[in-house]
This record gives structure tokens, C-alpha cells and sequence, in this order.
């Protein structure tokens, strides 16, 4: 009994590890889903300004709650896939840990954005050069032209960078196959949720698991549109309870891959799936 507690302490111990280095393989169907943590982050919960101060007191006693920056890479009709690229420069691990992976620059295929937030695109450059030599990256036509005239410096640097290998899509539409494009506009003027048959990959639909499955109401200050923010966070929290299908998400605690449920209550909870 003794040695087969052992075992499992050990066992245990490996499995650890794993989670610490910040990748993690799934499979599901025929899709093979690789979670990588681009950046840890720990979230104030001051940010969530539309918040009531003595619920969020409840939800988060420190002031503090667990969050990530995660980037997706999927292995689908013989393609690589990632979605987002996390911070790059010197917060951002994504290039690290797909080294670590095995997985070289030049052998994505395609990028697909969920939105243009440095934390999404960092990656995508470095200095002003792309990272990703021979990827397509796909953006939503909203989101695209939002940012082309924002003036933001990271934007222009990305999009100079990739020049006509950027490439736009209607919301709402099949992107890539076997990957459509969801119109989850509120975060940002095009922000998109990726719809697979297997996952859908949820982007910055929300930003702090404790706080927004309770409530989904609360939005951070990253929330462009917090009335449209709240009601896409709604339409696509019922979509998943209704499908039981999994999500995968930006900034849920790593690897950031679960179910969404109603509790006897009704209030939304996230059962995360391991790998
Ligand atoms: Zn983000």
C-alpha cells in the first residue's frame, strides 16, 4: 500500500511538472490542441470598475485573481494552427515554449486573431520583423479596420511586418476549413470567437474566471463596449452550456480549456477539462 502511494505521489509530482512548464497537449476528434502559457498574470480586481465593490470583495478577498495570457496552437487537415501570439518582447514565452515544443516559426501555417490587443499580437513581431516567416494571418474586416486607423504603434508595426500575407474575413463566416469565424463584438469592434466542431476558442470574451462566471455582468476596463461586452459574455456562455462543448480561452487560469454548466442556482460555473 505504502509503495503504491508512493507511486502515485511521484506520479503525481511528474504531472506537476508538466503543468509548470506551461504547455499542454489535448485531443479532441481529430483536432490535436496545444495549450501554451505566453505570460502568468495575477489580476487586480480593481480593474473591474462596473463592479459592485463589496461582491468583488467576496469573490476575491486579496484583491488579486489567478489569471494568464494563453495562446492556442492546433494541428488540423494537416496544418498548424495558432491562435493569438500572447505578449512577445520580454514578457511573452510563446516562442520559448514552442522551441521547447518542438515546434519552429517557420512551420505555422496560419494565424488566426481573435482580436488586435498587444496581448494577442506582441508575438507576432519582433522588433519590426515578422516572427512567423510563412503564415497567413487572419483578422476580422471590423477589427482589421478599427486598428488600421487607431494609430497604434504595435498595430502598424504588425501589419507592415506581414504585409499582404494579412488576411481579412467576414464575421460570421467559415475562415479557414473547418474553422468559422463568430462575430463576439464588445471586447473590441471585431473581436471574434473561433467555432470548431470540436472547441471553441473563446478569446477575451472574459478576463478573470472568478469574477465573470458568477457574474457575468462585471466588466474590466479592457471591455471596449461593456453593454455589448456583457451580452456577447451572455450569448456565448448559454452557447456552450447548451452545446457542452468545450471552450478554450485567453486568459482563463492555464492551460484555460473547460466546460461551461449552470449550478442549481443558475449562475454559470467553468469545470476545467485536463489534457
Ligand atoms: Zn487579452
Amino acid at each position: 500500500m505504502k509503495k503504491l502511494l508512493l507511486g502515485f505521489m511521484i506520479c503525481g509530482a511528474a504531472l506537476l511538472g508538466a503543468a509548470e512548464d506551461g504547455i499542454r497537449t489535448f485531443t479532441f476528434g481529430n483536432l490535436k490542441f496545444t495549450a501554451f502559457q505566453d505570460t502568468p498574470v495575477k489580476m487586480p480586481a480593481s480593474l473591474f470598475r462596473n463592479a459592485d465593490k463589496g461582491v468583488l470583495k467576496k469573490l476575491v478577498p486579496n484583491g488579486k485573481t489567478e489569471a494568464s495570457v494563453n495562446a492556442f496552437l492546433l494541428r488540423l487537415n494537416d496544418k498548424n494552427i495558432l491562435v493569438d501570439t500572447g505578449n512577445g518582447g520580454r514578457r511573452g514565452s510563446l516562442s520559448a515554449k514552442m522551441k521547447q515544443a518542438g515546434i519552429a516559426p517557420d512551420k505555422i501555417d496560419t494565424i488566426l486573431l481573435t482580436h488586435m490587443h498587444g496581448d494577442h499580437i506582441g508575438g507576432l513581431v519582433d522588433g519590426g520583423k515578422a516572427v512567423f516567416p510563412k503564415a497567413d494571418v487572419y483578422v476580422s474586416e471590423p477589427e482589421l479596420a478599427y486598428w488600421k486607423s487607431s494609430g497604434n504603434q504595435l498595430a502598424g508595426r504588425v501589419l507592415k511586418a506581414y504585409g499582404d500575407r494579412i488576411r481579412t474575413f467576414k464575421l460570421d463566416s467559415v475562415v479557414v476549413p473547418g474553422i468559422a469565424g463568430l462575430s463576439a463584438k464588445g471586447h473590441t469592434p471585431g473581436h471574434t470567437v473561433y467555432e470548431l466542431d470540436s472547441i471553441m476558442i473563446i478569446g477575451d470574451l472574459l478576463h478573470a474566471a472568478a469574477i465573470q462566471f458568477p457574474h457575468p455582468e462585471f466588466c474590466p476596463v479592457y471591455d471596449m463596449d461593456a453593454a455589448e461586452a456583457v451580452a456577447t459574455r451572455l450569448k456565448f456562455y448559454d452557447k456552450a452550456v447548451q452545446s457542452g462543448k468545450p471552450v478554450a480561452a485567453m486568459h482563463l487560469p492555464f492551460p484555460g480549456v473547460g466546460t461551461i454548466a449552470r449550478d442549481k442556482s443558475g449562475a454559470y460555473v467553468f469545470k476545467p477539462v485536463a489534457p
